[in-house]
């Protein structure tokens, strides 16, 4: 797909799960993919690995400028980094909702920030964000992360209106429940973690989780000029989860 030829682009949260799967997807079409991480470990395929916490703005500001002078400037950013957070309003204290809010809201805006006067540079820049059903499907337990996510809809779109101009497309990706690393981990602490996965799966429309692959399939196709009418959306990759209208709980 020559569509991907030449592109530079930016993953954050790049060494596992979906942005992993994004990078190397990315960089497998044609792409020259940076990663940047809290370690990122080293991948099969050629990508650049930057080491970087997205709640630290220095080390973000110097990530992107390294990432940049290895790619020779930047066409896309994928904003990807995030981390999950469980139970109701209760059951969080402030500094845990600080603390869940600047990895996954203020990290964006952090790496956003740094990013732009590169992307204002290119000739077809895309900012595509990892966000979730969760922003909008009012899932039990989840208070604190779908408060995270809702945020980062509604960036995406402030986004989106304010770059438009610029030539900068900003979208994000809505997956439901992704067979990552993540997913592995709550299901590890579970008593009987192979009971949990299937109950799990059956709770899925499609019977199966979304794999990581599946939603870099959807990232890719919005930071590629594959999609150069389209901006200021989310697009679902959750298995039917939400424009069926059903809940995984
Ligand atoms: P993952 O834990 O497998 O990967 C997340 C990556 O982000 C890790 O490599 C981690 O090191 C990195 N990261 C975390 N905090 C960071 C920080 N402060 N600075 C830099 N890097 C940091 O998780 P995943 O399942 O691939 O999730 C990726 C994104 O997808 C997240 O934004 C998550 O909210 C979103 N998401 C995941 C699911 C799912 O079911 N797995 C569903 C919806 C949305």
């Amino acid at each position: 797909m020559s569509d991907f030829e030449g592109l530079r682009a930016l993953v954050t949260g790049g060494a596992s799960g979906i942005g992993r799967a994004a990078a190397e997807l990315l960089a497998e079409r044609g792409a020259r993919v940076a990663v940047l991480d809290l370690d990122p470990s080293p991948a099969d395929k050629p990508l650049l690995a930057h080491r970087a916490d997205v709640t630290d703005d220095a080390s973000v500001r110097e990530a992107v400028a390294a990432a940049v002078a290895g790619l020779g400037g930047l066409d896309v950013l994928v904003n990807n980094a995030g981390i999950g957070a469980q139970g109701t309003v209760e059951d969080n204290p402030d500094d845990e909702w600080h603390r869940v809010y600047d990895v996954n809201v203020l990290g964006m805006v952090r790496t956003t920030r740094a990013c732009l006067p590169h992307l204002r540079a290119s000739a077809q820049a895309a900012i595509v964000n990892t966000c979730s059903i969760a922003a909008t499907a009012g899932l039990p337990q989840r208070a604190l992360y779908s408060a995270t996510k809702g945020a980062v809809y509604s960036l995406t779109l402030a986004m989106a209106a304010d770059h438009v101009r610029e030539g900068i497309r900003v979208n994000c990706v809505n997956p439901g429940t992704v067979d990552t690393p993540w997913v592995g981990r709550l299901l590890d602490a579970a008593p009987d973690p192979a009971a949990e996965r299937a109950a799990l799966e059956a709770r899925q429309p499609t019977g199966r989780l979304v794999s990581a692959a599946e939603v870099a399939g959807a990232i890719a196709y919005l930071a590629s000029p594959l999609s150069g009418a389209t901006t200021g959306t989310a697009l679902a990759v959750d298995g039917g989860m939400q424009g069926l209208r059903l809940r995984p709980v």
